[in-house]
């Protein structure tokens, strides 16, 4: 069965609404409180049922706009507010901290490709950090004012949503979308047709047409092959993302890099800047030098003038996980490309290996970026450090003790990030004005005189929160299992607030050792089932469909949380995705972090949980070693490392154990005075204030802006 889309819907509203429209095609509600209470309270049920205001305006009963236009001017004043907000936001004259910083910028656009953007739960586009990052980075170039494009592909199935059957299981569900039920529209010509992008395949031409979507002030294109233009055969390239199969993947990315690159091109968009994150889209460059050489430029004019504006950000700390393809693939698809260009295509061929001239080796994307790139970076100082051993031999000229790989640490949006209750406790004690203000590490000291038990009792509100969501999807889970009724009601006891709660959420990949704490299974349980003083620990994440170990893990906790003794104290929410991640960073006591050093590039959840006074608790890799300051969390095992395997993970282990039991579980339930734990607070207060201004995304878009983008679009 093939999928009919719909057309572009025809949304109607009373005129006294119709900027409702230009709100819901702009992402920016989603992280604007104000505007997301007014969509939700529109039709409270539809919100609850999508989340998506597009689809919300497409279903509401004409009817019911004659309710909120007779409700006293309460609704529309509402609505006039959030207007106002967003014509703020939105001014062309708006004075951004860009402007301020660099009055004088006349260049174009830095163009941004990734295969994920992680955006909002309702736009599955995304399967984990990396999107999510990519989707942060977009919101915070927006809030700066950064000229800047989003490119990336739109997947008809996206990534799998996450069953987990009785016996802990995982089942993998493509949902297929409507585009047209999203907040995308499709880029016309100026004739007024849908805008087609061409790209050569071996013996065909690929076509895909562009959707926008808007975030804030950025514009992001995505590409679809899911079109009667192409074969039955080309139509699924789109279809999902990180496909299993490698001739798949390979096409994708094809499309993704120069695709991405003519989208550019026909739109008459000329970018300062090239920014790849991560080498998926890395094909761009081999676009680029097709069109330098058809203009009649030599090799290496041609090789110099790209990498002048290009850069390239690397998330991958160990060799297996950069991308690369059979020579033989990319020899075949790369053909028609190469006849373009006039260049043989070993020539091409060598640009993509790790180990220049050597033979039998895969073609690497990762390579390729670096060699074609004048800036790269890895993603934290010490992911910096690992990125530069492992490439070193790509950079002959630079000196034995140069860093030629930068290291830019990431952050997170904080609007996106902060729960409701903490961020009106903000906003009352810091004022409105805290986003201008995001990188002052001086300002953010102010949370400190946010009172005590004011910040508990919000903490405790995004607990109850984070707490109503998981017994929610537990009763929808258990329900398929065919669970009894008395079965489902003891779902209404289980997560009590009081109870200190640990979070661990994120892609089930085997590096991140989500079972761990199991090692000594009777010294956890000790702890945890302390009648006076019991610990609790919620567990979520997905493990990739084709990684049989990560869907093991899956399988393991998921047994503990329902099939043993633990039963009650550790518990398993499945399909975690954008929104689970949202209420688990802002619900939790704790954020548990266990990689097996230095695989964890970087590391965000912990960022987005610090933010929320959540106290991490965490292995020294990726960004942690750049915030513990012995006040705002715990480090495991802190400069204890083994070659044996087996050995840190028992070292790594015991040292959680004895946080837990000797540190966290006696700070959490001790020196309460009227239910408030006061040490505790202390920690949270300075959880936030070291970690607000340096992991935003704000203060990483100002790195990359000031060290990467200026410099690079100045060379021109
Ligand atoms: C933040 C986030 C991640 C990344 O978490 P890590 O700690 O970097 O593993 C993954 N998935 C979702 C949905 C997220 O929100």
């Amino acid at each position: 069965m093939t999928f009919e889309p719909t057309s572009m819907p025809d949304i109607r509203m009373p005129e006294e609404f119709s900027r409702l429209r230009e709100l819901a095609y702009n992402l920016w509600w989603s992280w604007t409180p104000r505007a997301r209470a007014m969509f939700s309270n529109i039709s409270q049920p539809l919100w609850a049922l999508y989340r998506n205001p597009v689809q919300l305006l497409i279903d509401i009963e004409p009817h019911h706009w004659q309710t909120l236009l007779s409700d006293g001017g309460s609704f529309m004043s509402e609505y006039r507010r959030v207007i106002r907000e967003f014509d703020r936001y939105m001014d062309p004259e708006a004075d951004t901290p860009f402007k301020k910083a660099y009055p004088d910028y006349k260049g174009g656009p830095v163009a941004y490709f990734s295969t994920e953007f992680g955006l909002h739960e309702s736009l599955g586009i995304y399967c984990g950090g990396l999107g999510v990052l990519s989707g942060d980075h977009a919101k915070a170039a927006s809030d700066l004012g950064l000229p800047f494009i989003g490119i990336g592909l739109l997947y008809r199935h996206g990534y799998f949503r996450q069953n987990i059957d009785n016996d802990g299981r995982q089942h993998h569900l493509f949902n297929e979308s409507d585009f047209y039920r999203m907040p995308l529209r499709p880029v016309h010509t100026a004739s007024g047709r849908n805008l087609l992008i061409g790209v050569e395949f071996p013996g065909r031409e690929v076509k895909a047409r562009v959707w926008q979507l808007m975030i804030g002030r950025v514009k992001l294109y995505l590409l679809d092959t899911d079109i009667t233009e192409n074969d039955a055969a080309d139509r699924p390239i789109t279809s999902q993302l990180y496909v299993r199969g490698r001739e798949m993947r390979f096409c994708q990315e094809l499309l993704l890099g120069v695709g991405g690159a003519r989208i550019l091109r026909e739109m008459k968009i000329k970018p300062a800047v090239w920014h790849l994150n991560e080498g998926h889209s890395a094909f761009l460059l081999f676009e680029r030098l097709r069109e330098l050489m058809k203009a009649g430029r030599t090799w290496d004019d041609a090789m110099s003038t790209i990498r002048r504006d290009t850069m390239f950000t690397t998330h991958t700390p160990v060799p297996a996980g950069n991308e690369a393809f059979e020579m033989d693939l990319v020899e075949k698809y790369l053909g028609p490309h190469a006849k373009g260009m006039g260049v043989a295509m070993d020539r091409l061929l060598e640009l993509g290996k790790a180990y220049p001239g050597g033979g039998g080796q895969p073609f690497n994307l990762t390579a390729l970026a670096i060699r074609m790139s004048s800036y790269s970076n890895g993603v934290s100082q010490l992911h910096g450090d690992v990125s530069n051993d492992m490439w070193r031999h790509l950079f002959p000229q630079a000196p034995h003790d140069s860093k030629p790989i930068k290291a830019i640490t990431n952050g997170v949006h904080v609007a996106t990030w902060l729960g409701h209750d903490i961020r009106e406790l903000v906003e009352e004690s810091l004022g409105h004005g805290w986003q201008d203000r995001c990188c002052d590490p001086e300002f953010w000291q102010g949370v400190k005189k946010i009172r005590d038990d004011d910040l508990w009792a919000a903490h405790i509100h995004q607990k109850e929160r984070l707490i109503r969501l998981f017994r929610h999807r537990l009763v929808e889970q258990f329900a398929r299992h065919g669970n009894s009724p008395d079965e489902m009601r003891e779902v209404e006891r289980m997560l009590d607030p009081k109870v200190l709660l640990i979070g661990f959420a994120r892609r089930f990949a085997t590096y991140k050792r989500a079972a761990l704490i199991f090692r000594d299974y009777n010294r956890l349980r000790a702890i945890l089932t302390n009648p006076e003083r019991p610990v609790h620990i919620l567990f979520s994440g997905k493990a990739h469909p084709a990684d049989q170990p990560g869907q093991d893990l899956v399988r393991h906790i998921y047994n503990i949380a329902f099939h043993s003794d633990l039963r009650g104290h550790i518990y398993f929410v499945e399909d975690y995705d954008i929104r689970i991640a949202r209420h688990m960073v802002q619900g939790v006591e704790i954020w548990l972090n266990t990689p097996r050093r230095p695989r964890e590039a970087s590391g965000t959840s912990g960022m987005k949980a610090g933010m929320n006074g959540a106290l991490n608790v965490s292995i020294s890799d990726g960004w942690w070693p750049e915030a513990a300051n012995g006040r705002n969390g715990w480090t495991i095992n802190a400069g204890r490392y083994f070659d044996n395997e087996d050995m840190q993970d028992y070292e790594d282990s015991t040292s959680f154990y004895h946080i837990l039991e000797n540190e966290i579980v006696p700070a959490f339930y001790d020196h309460r005075q009227k239910g408030v734990p006061a040490n505790w607070v202390a920690m949270m207060k300075e959880a936030m204030a070291t970690i607000i201004p340096e992991f935003s995304a704000a203060r990483m878009l100002q790195d990359y802006t000031r060290d990467a983008y200026m410099p690079l679009a100045g060379r021109k």
